[in-house]
């Protein structure tokens, strides 16, 4: 296992089977995670030898920062060079001085949905877990002065529940106490909706990740042509969500990509209020951002206000989001897996 994406009980045996206490592996999981410190050399109260273990134990971040990309809405867009030369993308995305980034957990994706070019050129492998927590850790050197990170979403390349694994691992890193600490109800895993998945990020993490479901249609029909390598029903995916052990008072997020005249008549959005009749959700619309690899097109203002409309009127809570780094192809949808170049 690469440190990155080492517990500090972990480190801790590593220590203690190096023959140093066990504290020096807490110690250095607070310089990898809570000071961002790579360079054991810089690790100053560690004595030389441990610091000497760390770096034999190979690179501590498994990844570089290629090209770097600023929209002139503050967006960053940063293109990760992984050890075997495989490229993904992350995203910083301010809102004032605190920054959401969206991370990615695959190289490619298996899903192929119609509207998506992170998916165009199928799956090439997981992340690993380190390879996921390091997009965080390079992306510090490009935050502003008096920014820092509230919010992680896992919703850059790849789909998080196929590699349920490397993003459980990657989940309990940057939330750990003694590290990032970042809050879970901050931490956003985005899925296309595999029951089996979110049944089990529920059990791992007993309902604390916040998850979002992308549904884009009511009708299995629709949601075939649009999300071809799902595997499960619109039903079985709301039964998944209602059996998710959420705490009190938190809500699933429903993602849905607003198509023009795929999913966006009134009758869709009358069909998705009854589809989600028996659950508690929050509703993001997203008018579709066009590329050059589809030739879907986003509805009409007009359309997309009226299809929020009715959600509205039924009690829903229903947003429309805007989107960010268009000009560096920075919106969510917009990152390319490296084969698609
Ligand atoms: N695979 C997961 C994780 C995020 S995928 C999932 O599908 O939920 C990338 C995100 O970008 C998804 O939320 C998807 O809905 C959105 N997206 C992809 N292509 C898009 C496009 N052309 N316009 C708008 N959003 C898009
Ligand atoms: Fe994969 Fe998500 Fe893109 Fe669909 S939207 S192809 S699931 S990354």
């Amino acid at each position: 296992m690469t440190l990155l994406a080492a517990t500090p009980e972990e480190l801790s045996r590593l220590a203690t089977d190096n023959g140093f206490p066990a504290f020096r592996g807490r110690q250095l999981f607070g310089w990898l995670h809570k000071r961002a410190e790579t360079d054991p050399a810089a690790m100053t109260n560690l004595p030389i030898a441990f610091r000497d273990l760390v770096a034999c134990a190979g690179p501590v971040v498994p990844a570089n920062v290629g090209v770097t990309l600023r929209s002139a809405d503050g967006t960053r867009k940063l293109e990760i060079a992984l050890g075997d030369g495989a490229r993904v993308e992350t995203v910083l995305i301010p809102e004032g001085p605190r920054l959401t980034q969206c991370v990615s957990t695959q190289v490619g994706c298996a899903v192929g949905c119609a509207f998506c070019r992170s998916g165009r050129a199928g799956l090439k492998r997981n992340l690993t877990a380190a390879e996921i927590v390091a997009q965080v850790h390079v992306a510090r050197a490009l935050y502003d002065p008096g920014e820092s990170l509230r919010n992680v979403v896992f919703m850059g390349v790849g789909e998080p529940l196929h590699n349920l694994q490397g993003t459980l691992r990657a989940l309990e890193i940057l939330e750990h106490p003694d590290g990032l600490d970042l809050s879970s109800r901050r931490v956003t895993v985005s899925t296309v909706g595999i029951p089996r998945g979110i049944a089990r990020l529920g059990e791992a993490t007993r309902g604390e990740a916040a998850l979002a479901v992308s549904l884009h249609a009511a009708d299995d029909a629709t949601r075939a042509a649009l999300v071809p390598g799902a595997g499960a029903s619109l039903a079985e995916i709301v039964e998944a969500i209602a059996a998710y052990p959420l705490p009190k008072h938190r809500r699933c997020t429903i993602e849905y990509i607003l198509i023009k005249s795929v999913n966006d008549r009134d009758a869709d959005a009358r069909r998705l209020v009854r589809l989600l009749a028996s659950i508690k959700v929050k509703i993001n619309l997203l008018p579709l951002n066009p590329h050059d690899s589809t030739k879907l097109e986003p509805p009409e203002d007009g359309r997309v206000a009226s299809f929020q409309q009715v959600l509205l009127d039924k009690g829903l809570s229903a947003f429309i989001r805007r989107r960010r780094g268009e000009d560096i192809n920075a919106a969510c949808g917009q990152l390319l897996a490296a084969e698609s170049r």
